[in-house]
Order: structure tokens, then sequence, then C-alpha cells
């Protein structure tokens, strides 16, 4: 018997046992099965929440990044501050002369 065999053996033991468990707490155990099935739908409803708060922290991130890009294009006032790329207005422009 090689290794991987036996590991493959000793999880599908492993996995029907706990099978075996929860069977027999279902068919004898009520109260043990109750107490299974609300942690079992706690953990369901735990991993959904950290799946939503993860996807929701990803839409901040990429909301942020989009408006940092965004920044740098501020209304066009002149073919000076145009051409510069924000750096230098026009000596007659009136968003420079208000500043
Ligand atoms: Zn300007």
């Amino acid at each position: 018997m090689s290794h991987r065999t036996y590991q493959t053996a000793a999880a599908t033991g492993a996995a029907t046992l706990g099978l075996c468990c929860t069977t027999l707490a279902i068919n004898s155990r009520w109260w043990e099965a109750g107490m299974l099935a609300f942690v079992a739908v706690f953990l369901v409803e735990a991993s959904a929440r950290e799946s939503r708060a993860h996807r929701d922290a990803l839409a901040r991130e990429r909301m942020a990044r989009s408006n940092e890009q965004e920044e740098p294009l501020l209304v066009p006032c002149c073919s000076f501050w145009t051409s510069s790329a924000g750096a230098v207005h026009a000596p007659d422009c009136h968003t420079w002369s208000t500043r």
C-alpha cells in the first residue's frame, strides 16, 4: 500500500465516519442533530457574510481607484492648460486669475 493510497483510504474512512455520525444523530438524537444543523446554518451564514464583505471591500477599492484616476481630469479652462496637462494657464484664463 503506497503512501498516496493510504492517504486516500484514511480520507475516505474519515468521510464515511462523519457521514455515519451525522446519520446516527439525525435518526436517534434529534437534539444533537438540531444543534449540528444550527451550527451548520451559523457557519454558512458566516461564510456568506465573509464573502459579501470581501466583495464589498473590492468594490470600494475599485471605486476609490477610479476616483483617483479621474481627479486630474478637471474641466479644461483654456488651451494652455489642456496642452500642458494642467501645469500652465493662459495669461487671460479666468480660472487662473481667480486663484
Ligand atoms: Zn486655464
